[in-house]
C-alpha cells in the first residue's frame, strides 16, 4: 500500500482564504488497475482559478467539495506503471493535486521532455498558463504590427507571455504590475516597451500617457481599477479576451460605487469593442500543439524569457497561494513537492 500526504478543503473561505480552509491528512491510494499510472509529485502548480474552486458558487467547472483534495495542475514521475506508453522514471504533466502520490489514468497524463527545460515549465511558460496567453490573445486579441496591447498581472505567467507573443507580433507592449520589482522586471528582464505600477496614485495618469495612439488590444487578466483606467482609452475596432478578474476573486459581495455598466456598454457600442470572455480549455483541441511548438522554439531563440517563484515543500502551499491572490509572488507559483 502507498500513502499519499495532501491538502483537502477543509472550509469555504469567506473572502480571502485562511490556513485554516485546508487541511493537511494522509490516506492510502488504491492498488493499480489497467491503464493506470502511480505518481510521485515533484511539482505542483498554484493558479488564480483554484480560488474560484474553493467557493460554491456555480462556474465553469465543479467546486471542490469539502474533504476533497485541491485540485491542481502537478509534474510527476512515474513509480510504476500498467499504462503500455508509460515507463518507471517517466516525467508527466497531470493533475494530481494538492499530494504527494497519486494513481492517475494514463489517458490524462503528457510525458515530458526531461532534456531541454526545466520539467516545472510545463506548468508554467509550456503548459496551462502559457497556453492561456498564446491562445486568448492570438485567438481573440489578434494584435497587428504596430498596435499598442496592454497587459496587467504582467510578470505572472499569463501576463509575461502576452506581453512577449505581442512583441514577437510586432506590437507595442504594456505591462502593468505590482510594486517597484515587478515593474523593473517588465522593462529589465521581460521586454515590455512601457512597464507601470498600478499601485502609483497617478497610474490612471502614467497609463494615458504611454499609450498616445490608444489601446488596441487590452488583455484583461484583473478586472477592478486597472481595467476603469484602460476602458476610455480602447480605440474604435479594439479587443479585449477576458482572461481572468483577479481583483474580484476574494470579493464577498458587490462593490460601492455608481453603477458603471451602461457607461460600460456606451463605450461598446460607439467604439465597436469586441470583448470576448474565454476559457483557455475550449482551444486545446485546436491551438495546444502549434501553442508546444511555438512556445519552445521562442524560449530556445530567446524570444520569451519567463519568471519562476518556487515554493519549497507541500505544507508550503497554502501560504503560497494566499500570497498569489495578494499579489506577493513574483513569476509562476509553484510548489516543489519533491526532488
Ligand atoms: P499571476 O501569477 O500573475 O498571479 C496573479 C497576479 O495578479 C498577482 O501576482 C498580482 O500581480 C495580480 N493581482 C492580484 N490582485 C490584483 C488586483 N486587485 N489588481 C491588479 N492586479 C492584481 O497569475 P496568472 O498569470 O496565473 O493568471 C493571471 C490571470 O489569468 C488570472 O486572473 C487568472 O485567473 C487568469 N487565468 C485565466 C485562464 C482562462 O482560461 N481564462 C487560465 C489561466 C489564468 P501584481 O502584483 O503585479 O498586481
Amino acid at each position: 500500500m502507498v500513502e499519499t500526504t495532501r491538502i483537502v478543503l477543509a472550509s469555504r473561505p469567506e473572502g480571502a482564504p485562511t490556513p485554516a480552509n485546508f487541511r493537511t491528512e494522509t490516506a492510502e491510494l488504491p492498488p493499480l488497475e489497467e491503464g493506470q499510472v502511480l505518481l510521485r509529485t515533484l511539482y505542483l502548480s498554484l493558479d488564480p482559478y483554484m480560488r474560484g474552486r474553493m467557493s460554491a458558487a456555480k462556474s465553469y467547472a465543479k467546486p471542490v467539495e469539502i474533504g476533497d483534495v485541491m485540485v491542481g495542475g502537478t509534474v510527476a514521475e512515474v513509480v510504476e506503471s500498467r499504462a503500455a506508453d508509460f515507463a518507471k522514471g517517466d516525467v508527466v504533466q497531470g493533475y494530481s493535486g494538492w499530494q504527494t502520490h497519486d494513481v492517475a489514468a494514463a489517458t490524462h497524463l503528457r510525458k515530458l521532455d526531461t532534456d531541454k527545460v526545466p520539467v516545472s515549465t510545463a506548468l508554467g511558460v509550456l503548459g496551462m498558463p502559457g497556453f492561456t496567453a498564446y491562445s486568448g490573445l492570438l485567438k481573440i486579441g489578434q494584435p497587428r504590427a504596430g498596435e499598442t496591447v496592454v497587459v496587467a498581472a504582467a510578470t505572472g505567467p499569463v501576463g509575461s507571455a502576452v506581453g512577449q507573443i505581442a512583441k514577437i507580433k510586432g506590437a507595442r507592449a504594456v505591462g502593468i504590475a505590482g510594486g517597484p520589482k515587478k515593474v523593473a522586471a517588465l522593462r529589465d528582464e521581460l521586454g515590455f516597451d512601457v512597464a507601470l505600477d498600478h499601485r502609483a496614485p497617478d497610474f490612471a495618469e502614467q497609463l494615458k500617457a504611454a499609450v498616445p495612439d490608444g489601446i488596441d488590444v487590452y488583455f484583461e487578466n484583473v478586472a477592478g481599477p486597472v481595467a476603469e483606467a484602460v476602458y476610455p482609452l480602447l480605440n474604435t475596432y479594439a479587443r479585449v479576451p477576458v482572461c481572468g478578474l483577479i481583483a474580484n476573486y476574494n470579493a464577498a459581495g458587490q462593490p460601492e460605487g455608481p453603477d458603471q455598466l451602461p457607461a460600460f456598454y456606451s463605450r461598446i457600442l460607439v467604439k465597436s469593442l469586441t470583448i470576448r470572455g474565454f476559457i483557455q480549455s475550449e482551444f486545446v483541441n485546436e491551438m495546444f500543439p502549434d501553442f508546444l511548438r511555438d512556445m519552445t522554439e521562442w524560449i530556445a531563440d530567446g524570444k520569451v524569457r519567463y519568471l519562476e517563484d518556487i515554493t519549497d515543500g507541500l505544507d508550503n502551499a497554502p501560504e503560497a497561494f494566499i500570497g498569489l491572490l495578494e499579489g506577493k509572488n513574483f513569476g509562476k507559483v509553484v510548489v516543489k513537492v519533491a526532488d
